[in-house]
């Protein structure tokens, strides 16, 4: 695709960075923690935490990593020799209860399968912890409901992990959707799908929730709902027949569905553990967005109907953490709170019941 230069924005200029957005004139900030970076602890140290989170940790200006979660101490103490921190904040799993007395760790970042984010979720904010639970917040709204009341009754925050909020591309799709500079975004598709090769906690309902809807087919309900700027009011929805049901036994393996929203846009989104997709676009009257590869951690590439988008690369995992950082300590509102993460079970929860009606239309109780 060529696109003529005069059409083709620089986003440098427009947008601000993600350092420019996050970070707030030490004037402002009025409490006692503020000059210090917050204490952050990671519960559960597999794939995401060790190569994402902790690398980010070390980029972050308002939160390091202070201490880890694990069910394996050695583990836990090759993690504090690493990133600097006492080997007494290595914690086990079942003893959660202590970090109550830990004032290294302000802030627990639940990273374990999505089955136990409730649990994990909930022994943190008893801990008076605040609290970032990764994607998807729990396996349904009810946990979502458990984690929410436990952070309430705690007085502490909660967030979800949705980096893509904290991606400029993704904040490009926003402002559109925000701006109507193009009109309202009425016809939206998007996939996000890869081939599971080795068995996994992924494919297991009771740890997962369910199969790729949870972990990646999520990706593209925030998308549409950020693009849409609305939750959708219905959705249906078809499981396509399994091609390995020994692998996939009591989750989906792929499935395609349809939101519709009140304004009367629509999205067909699509997600597998059986092939390969990782797009999302948007279209106006007078205007379109596309995202390819729309949902990787970084090397994203846009255009709009001006043209290619240009943007300065951001660690989405370090802004994200940062921004809550600064939320806490700003006592200001995140702008991934655990209320969106509830709302996307329900829209989740909508899209199983219509696949498992054959079809129905289902309204999305959020
Ligand atoms: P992983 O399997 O690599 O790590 C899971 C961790 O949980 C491991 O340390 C494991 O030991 C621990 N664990 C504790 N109890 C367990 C149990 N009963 N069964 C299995 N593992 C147990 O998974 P991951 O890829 O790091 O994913 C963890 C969470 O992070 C999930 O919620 C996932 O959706 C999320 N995630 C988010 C992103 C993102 O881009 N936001 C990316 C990857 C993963």
């Amino acid at each position: 695709m060529d696109f003529p230069a005069r059409g083709r924005r620089r986003f440098l200029g427009q947008l601000p960075a993600a350092g420019a957005l996050l970070a707030a004139p030490a004037s402002l900030l009025a409490n006692p923690m503020d000059n210090k970076k917050l204490g952050v602890a990671l519960v559960g140290l597999g794939g995401y935490a060790t190569g994402q989170l902790g690398p980010a940790l070390k980029m972050t200006e308002h939160c390091r990593l202070a201490g880890v979660v694990t069910g394996s101490r050695d583990k836990g103490l090759s993690w504090a020799r690493d990133y600097g921190f006492p080997e007494s904040n290595v914690y086990g799993y079942d003893a959660m209860a202590q970090l109550a007395g830990n004032r290294d760790i302000d802030i627990v970042y639940v990273v374990t399968p999505p089955g136990l984010h409730a649990q994990h979720s909930i022994a943190a904010a008893k801990a008076r912890k605040h609290v970032i639970c990764e994607k998807p917040m729990a396996v349904d709204v009810a946990e979502c409901d458990a984690i929410l009341a436990a952070c309430k009754e705690a007085g502490v925050r909660l967030s979800v992990g949705y980096r893509l909020h904290f991606d400029p591309l993704h904040e490009e799709v926003r402002r559109m959707a925000r701006t109507k500079e193009s009109g309202a975004f009425t016809k939206m598709s998007g996939g996000f799908a890869y081939t599971m090769g080795r068995k996994t906690w992924r494919a297991e309902k009771k740890l997962a929730g369910g199969g790729p809807l949870m972990d990646l087919g999520i990706y593209v309900v925030q998308e549409a709902c950020m693009a849409a700027n609305a939750t959708p009011v219905a959705v249906t929805a078809r499981e396509r027949p399994k091609k390995r049901p020994d692998f996939f036994v009591d989750v989906e393996e792929s499935i395609e569905w349809t939101m519709e929203f009140a304004d009367g846009a629509r999205c067909e989104g699509f997600t597998s553990y059986d092939e390969g997709r990782n797009d999302f676009r948007a279209e106006a009257k007078d205007g379109w967005i596309e995202l390819k590869p729309a949902f990787n951690y970084g090397g994203n590439r846009g255009a709009t109907h001006r043209g290619p988008i240009e943007y300065a690369a951001v660690n989405q995992q370090a802004a994200q953490m940062d921004d809550f950082a600064l939320c806490v300590k700003e006592a200001r509102p995140t702008r991934v709170p655990g209320e969106l993460g509830r709302r996307d079970l329900a829209i989740v929860e909508a899209i199983y019941a219509s696949a498992a009606a054959g079809g129905k239309r289902v309204a999305v109780r959020a």
